[in-house]
């Protein structure tokens, strides 16, 4: 027997228009291309993304066609974010980090018809023109003042687009399964793939991870996500924002320390949320001009493990509590989240720590388990490891135009990590499962090691691969960036970790470089570094 429950579609319409209603004069603030400092309500936002379905129905768009962007954390991108998806097509957010050659592969692949661009990316598509013959024409996210020279043809100005246009819309109503947003994984073998992610599997993300229990988003807070609008929609935090009303900071191009303090300084937001690369740079920041980050409360930490270091700074230099977090591109990205326990209240600090270190529990929606080779599920014994698989309403059934089912298993999705779950259903990544490091039949997690070395006060940025050896097949080797002026010596810091890891999880040597490479997602491009240090030890061995 079925309920008797009305069954209205969860569309991404819906969020807004909730939000004009709800939350009319929550803030939004940009740091805007053109240098300045922008700031707004959600009603004006709301209003301008209607102005926006009205450019684009008489552009031509249509339901399904895809419309991409190419664009920093501001209040124009907020606007497609809902002006597209509400009219029925979908917003293709590209990475502009991404190489040139994946870039004309993503814009071709999708198929997108007209693409929106901040200014300081043009020269970007300039140099990929002639190879993106699909794109209709190119809207510059300025207004005329500030437009530029160019050499792409077919150019709108985004002001002058929606200036004259009416700002009442009536959002078409569609079934909630059809798709809203497309986003490419940052592809570090073979082409991006694309996810495409659904109106309904947005707003129940969304709905999902506002909860205490998650990222703790409500009317309250004041966010500043400086996880990019271009890859994941910023983990979900537009659509919150819509959802709560909560007050959204967006920094634009100042990803750097200093940009960032100068806008957390004045906007006090209390909750941050990016990757550990950006919050090393803040941290650093901090430290040298000696301030606090006193609005701060929370810091959401994913995308790559957060060290130690970083969760004890943020508490002890900052009072603010790291909420480690665990997602990707294929899971809207969230997928798990270490919230504040009243347990962890009754913890001594060095304890909690080490929870922290953990990515957290599967937000209410999502399941996972932990299986071996042959897909046998794993022990949840906090000590087993295995391949991750999980599954979820806003996780992956299939890559866009892409017949590749390798990472599909029984209705559960293979996440490519290699992990722990504990009997409290906490998840501990051991490592990518091409990452780890395969030593004498025994498994080493490069992240863990990573995690360590970079407490070293001297190191700042710190990579760990497996490397071929004659006797063990595998060994680790630390690369490390030390920070200007130190000294500091391979022994030194072996020395460090000698009372920190097992013996043999010792790092064979310790090589110093300049610099890391790095994907398009800021995750250190292990593939690159592997190939050139392959041998590194054989031709030690061998010398
Ligand atoms: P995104 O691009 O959003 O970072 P990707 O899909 O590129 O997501 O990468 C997802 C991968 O990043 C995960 O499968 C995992 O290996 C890694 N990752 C994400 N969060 C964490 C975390 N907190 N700790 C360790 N690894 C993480």
């Amino acid at each position: 027997m079925q309920g008797n429950i009305m069954a209205r579609p969860l569309l991404i319409s819906g969020l807004i228009e909730h939000a004009t209603l709800t939350h009319p004069d929550s803030e939004i603030v940009s740091r805007r291309c053109e240098g300045d400092i922008h700031r707004y309500t959600m009603k004006e936002a709301a209003q301008r993304s209607k102005k926006l379905a009205n450019a684009l129905s008489r552009l031509g768009a249509k339901q399904d066609d895809r419309i991409a962007t190419l664009a920093w954390n501001n209040h124009r991108h907020f606007e497609l974010y809902f002006g597209v998806s509400g009219m029925g097509a979908i917003l293709h957010t590209i990475n502009p980090r991404l190489f040139p050659e994946q870039l004309v592969y993503i814009i071709n692949h999708a198929e997108d018809r007209w693409l929106f661009v901040d200014l300081t990316f043009i020269p970007l598509l300039e140099a990929i023109k002639d190879q993106i013959s699909n794109i209709e024409g190119f809207v510059i996210m300025t207004d005329e003042a500030h437009m530029p020279e160019t050499s792409l043809t077919n150019v709108l100005c985004y002001e002058t687009l929606i200036q004259d246009e009416s700002d009442e819309f009536e959002w078409p109503e569609f079934d909630e399964n059809q798709a809203a947003s497309l986003c490419y994984t940052s592809g570090t073998t073979g082409n991006p793939k694309g996810v495409l992610y659904t109106h309904r599997s947005t707003v129940i993300h969304a709905q999902a991870e506002i909860a205490k229990e998650a990222l703790d988003i409500g009317s309250y807070s004041c966010m500043l996500p400086v996880v990019p609008m271009f890859h994941v929609n910023a983990w979900g935090t537009p659509y919150a924002a819509a959802m709560t009303g909560a007050k959204l900071v967006l920094p634009g191009p100042g990803m750097d320390g200093a940009s960032l303090w100068e806008l957390i300084e004045t906007e006090k937001p209390d909750l941050l949320l990016g990757v550990p690369t950006v919050w090393l740079m803040l941290l650093n920041h901090m430290e040298s001009i000696g301030k606090k980050l006193d609005s701060v409360n929370n810091v959401v930490v994913g995308g790559s493990a957060a060290p130690l270091s970083m969760i004890k700074k943020f508490q002890e230099d900052h009072g603010a509590f790291l909420v480690h977090a665990w997602g990707m591109t294929e899971m809207s990205p969230l997928g798990t989240a270490n919230a504040k326990t009243r347990l962890m209240d009754s913890m001594s600090l060095e304890e909690r720590y080490q929870l922290q270190l953990k990515q957290g529990r599967p937000v209410c929606g999502i399941e996972m388990k932990i299986v071996d080779d042959s897909n046998n599920e794993m022990p949840r014994d906090g000590v087993a490891y295995g391949r991750l698989l999980v599954r979820g309403p806003w996780v992956i059934s299939s890559y866009f135009k892409n017949d590749d089912q390798s990472s599909f298993i029984d209705g559960w999705f293979d996440t490519g990590d290699v992990a722990t779950i504990d009997p409290h259903n906490y998840l501990g990544i051991v490592d990518r499962s091409k990452d780890v490091i395969k030593s004498g039949g025994e498994w080493i997690s490069s992240i863990d090691l990573e995690n360590e070395a970079i407490g070293h006060p001297e190191l700042i940025e710190c990579c760990v691969i497996g490397v071929a050896h004659e006797k063990w097949d595998e060994r680790p080797l630390l690369l490390a960036i030390r920070k200007e002026g130190s000294n500091v010596t391979a022994e030194e810091i072996k020395d460090y970790l000698s009372d920190k890891i097992a013996k043999w999880w010792m790092p064979d040597d310790v090589v110093f470089v300049a610099s890391l490479p790095h994907t398009a997602t800021g995750k250190l491009l292990k593939i690159e570094v592997r190939k050139k240090y392959h041998d590194y030890l054989l031709k030690a061995e061998n010398a």
